[in-house]
């Protein structure tokens, strides 16, 4: 039987895309060859990979109007130090709201001095800052839209006069944004996207090209662009499935079905998690994150039966991440609503029998 699929990365992908991934394995497009042992400069795969970039633009409304898309490696990881290599001249600012931005810093810093414009460290990251100020000379401001670790969310982004980048890795396609506020967004695929092995980078061409070093080619966004995304062999399968993601998104009604669903899932979860006395929230309630509810129990000693009760409701992935603790229901787009109703049910259960 099919588990219910919390993980919080890799993650679940809708079942229709892993049907469909599974038959191209076997045999791509009926032409008697698998999609992992197609020549990434045939034409069946152009076609995937200029079809996977243009859903990228058509689902965040920025077609036409400068952007490119990317399928890269590496990870979002990678994109730390590739954002700075393309951008950073004299500084940039971050904004700190966890695990995966300080990482963004720390690569950064490796390049130059960068200015962190705000910080919930003392918090252990469970707030979003929201009062600070962008220098206009920077060279860019770099956010991360979702804290994956710690549950906390943007909900709104400042108006930045200087190129704001966004680490979208948790929370990509989950709801409705004006992306043309963006310079650059990246995300790796394995989140919401589709499986671990490619990282969507979606650039603004007009701001690059502003630094004076060297950036070496594989590190460079121009190169990339200029050679269609394929500068070197890309992850044929990754970006395979991620392509059957993106149309699955579209025919589900594009971001805005997702963020419906998405906001019924988690309107839900955090109910019980506020109504229920055995249970505690992590993150400050106006930043709650809509893909990651983190929370604990308050009585460890329960620890023990809530997970028996969660195995044999067939529940998988809710543990949370060691800097938390406690619980993490990561409910990415493909999470039905019924797999956050079965963890609801656990909950209320435990609190009938304790
Ligand atoms: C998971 C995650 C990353 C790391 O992604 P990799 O692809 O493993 O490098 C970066 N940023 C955020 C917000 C994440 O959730």
């Amino acid at each position: 039987m099919k588990k219910h699929n919390f993980s919080a990365g890799p993650s679940i992908l809708p079942q229709e895309v892993i049907m469909k991934a599974s038959e191209a394995v076997l045999d791509f497009n009926n032409d008697g060859l698998s999609i992992l042992e197609i020549s990434h400069r045939s034409k069946a795969f152009i076609d995937v990979m200029e079809k996977a970039r243009s859903l990228v633009l058509e689902l965040m409304g920025l077609e036409g109007k400068g952007y490119k898309a990317l399928f890269l490696q590496g990870g979002a990881s990678t994109q730390f130090l590739m954002v700075a290599l393309n951008l950073l001249e004299k500084r940039a600012g971050y904004l700190n709201t966890g695990t995966w931005a300080s990482k963004a810093i720390k690569e950064a810093k490796k390049l130059d001095d960068i200015y962190e414009v705000a910080s919930s460290k003392e918090a252990n990251f469970n707030y979003i800052p929201k009062q600070y100020d962008i220098p206009s000379d920077y060279d860019y401001f770099h956010c991360t839209s979702n804290n994956t670790i710690f549950g906390t969310q943007l909900k709104s982004f400042p108006d930045c006069e200087i190129p704001m980048v966004c680490d979208m890795s948790s929370d990509i396609f989950s709801r409705e944004l004006d992306f043309s506020k963006f310079g650059i967004i990246y995300a790796g695929a394995q989140k919401n996207m589709g499986p671990a092995g490619t990282t969507l980078v979606v650039v603004k061409e007009d701001i690059l090209g502003k630094v004076s070093r060297n950036i070496p080619s594989i590190m460079d966004y121009k190169v990339h662009i200029d050679s269609g995304s394929m500068f070197n062999t890309p992850p044929v399968f990754a970006v395979y499935t991620s392509m059957l993601t993106l149309e699955w998104l579209k025919n589900l009604g594009g971001i805005k079905a997702a963020q419906e669903l998405n906001e019924k899932k988690a309107t839900l979860m955090y109910s019980e998690i506020d109504i229920n006395p055995l249970f505690k929230g992590f993150a400050a309630k106006e930043d709650r994150s809509m893909m990651n509810a983190t929370f604990t129990l308050e009585n460890e000693n329960l620890k023990e039966t809530f997970d028996t009760m969660l195995k044999e409701a067939g529940i998988s992935g809710l543990n949370g991440h060691r800097s938390v603790g406690g619980y993490r229901a990561s409910m990415y787009n493909a999470l039905p609503l019924d797999s956050v109703k079965a963890v609801v049910e656990v909950m209320s259960e435990l609190e009938r029998k304790a």
